[in-house]
């Protein structure tokens, strides 16, 4: 089954809104195992709403449209469609008097403009929408259908799995989709392409590499008549990744996230986390603090984001003297001073510089390039650190450090 997403509205050809309806709708559209080929953002002009849903519908099974279902003369889906089917829009006694309904419920009149919510051609019903106003319609002519929904993202995700979602499903329902991803670090994508290159010719499951903020993640997508077939399709592909990436560079799958597994692997041995950041500024705190259940192992974070703060926490100044505040050394020995600060069991210390490179720092600051970081970690056992070096923006290097540093902690803690 072909289909292609139209975004209506002007606002989304300015830059105002964000069109998060048509990721929404092509992350699902996936999961049913549909063919997304197209996507259209169009503005609120009959005729090029017009040309942009003919095209559509001629071309694919199923066109899916987001906004201008609303009453003002700028709110324009239905009409084009119309104009498409080369039908006549009348108005629905029922539909009309459900929509008074809502009004009179509201305590206000209903202005004449909103009638056309109340409208229908031939070839088209209505598509219920118990949170908003307007309701969908799934048009139909010819073998092809046009859903149109509504633009507000909390009505349209509503009649998207309670109503448009089943029926699409329905006619289509030979094809299962199961997806596996497995989340890498350590190893660069070339790397990886490298030793999976007899994997990426397989076309079912399909594998996909995908360069993300926590590392590289290896996704394999099946396809087959039940979801437990496609399931089967997956293994043997999932076993010879494991076996040519290394279970140790495979960090996590599906769902999982740095924070979460960090959450689970402290969670399994009933540890304690305390934590001294510097130039992550309290990010690598904030971000376990998300996780679900963090009151259970996280005890605090002390923030010192000046290198002249450090011994006052109880870092050993000396060390900082003769290495500089950006050093394994003194990573190390921030992760024995935050173990001692908080009492835990797990300290985890992330130093480094993510200054933006001045005119006269030459990209380095005391000696450092820029970019340049020390994640230490301590347990009653000993001390151990993992360097790291991303070159890149402010907010990028902060964030690689978090993720590096809690990836480099549930490794420490492994080992
Ligand atoms: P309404 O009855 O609220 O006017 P509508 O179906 O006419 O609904 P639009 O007027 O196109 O929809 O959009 C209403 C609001 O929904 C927009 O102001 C915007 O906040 C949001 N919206 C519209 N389209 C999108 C989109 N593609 N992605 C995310 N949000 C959207
Ligand atoms: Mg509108």
């Amino acid at each position: 089954m072909r289909a292609e997403i139209v975004s209506i509205g002007t606002e989304l050809l300015m830059g105002e809104t964000v069109d998060t309806n048509s990721t929404y709708l092509a992350t699902e559209l996936a999961k049913l195992g549909v063919d997304l080929r197209w996507v259209t953002k169009v503005g609120d002009d009959p005729g090029r709403l017009f040309e942009a849903l003919e095209r559509a519908w001629t071309r694919s099974d199923v066109t899916l449209t987001s906004g201008g279902l609303g009453p003002t003369s700028d709110d324009l889906t239905r009409e084009s469609i119309a104009q498409v089917f080369g039908e006549e829009m009348t108005v629905q006694d029922e539909m009309l008097k459900h929509l008074r309904g809502l009004f009179a419920g509201r305590g206000t009149p209903m202005p004449e403009t909103n009638v056309k919510q109340a409208t229908l051609i031939p070839s088209a019903e209505a598509i219920p929408n118990p949170i908003g106003t307007a309701p969908g319609w799934w048009a139909e002519k010819n073998g092809h259908v046009i859903v149109a929904m509504p633009g507000p993202p909390r009505e349209i995700q509503r009649m998207w799995s309670y109503e448009v979602a089943p029926r699409l499903k329905a006619m289509n329902p030979d094809v299962a989709i199961v997806t596996r991803t497995l989340k890498t670090f350590g190893i660069s994508e070339g790397g990886l392409d490298e030793m999976l290159t007899p994997l990426f010719k397989s076309e079912n499951p399909l594998l996909g590499i995908y360069s993300k903020q926590d590392g590289i993640h290896l996704r394999a997508i099946a396809t087959a008549p039940t979801e437990d077939e496609a399931r089967r399709l997956i293994v043997p592909m999932e076993r010879e990744i494991r076996r040519a990436v290394g279970d140790d560079a495979i960090w996590g799958e599906d769902d999982d996230t740095p924070e979460s597994m960090t959450a689970a692997v402290l969670g399994q041995r009933g540890l304690t986390l305390g934590i001294m950041e510097s130039f992550t500024g309290g990010l690598l705190a904030s971000n376990l603090a998300e996780v679900e259940g963090s009151r259970g192992f996280l005890l605090g974070s002390a923030v010192v984001y000046r290198d002249e703060l450090l011994e006052g926490h109880g870092v050993d100044a000396g060390l900082i003297e003769e290495f500089g505040p950006v050093h394994e050394r003194v990573a190390e020995d921030m992760a024995r001073a935050a173990r001692k600060l908080f009492d835990a069991d797990v300290g985890l210390a992330v130093t480094g510089i993510a200054n933006s490179p001045g005119p006269d720092s030459q990209g380095q600051r005391a000696g450092v390039a820029i970019g340049t970081t020390w994640v230490g970690f301590a347990t009653k056992d000993g001390v151990g650190s993992i360097p790291g070096s991303y070159p890149s923006s402010r907010l990028r290097i902060r964030s690689r450090a978090v993720t590096h540093a809690l990836l480099g902690l549930i490794r420490f803690l492994s080992d």
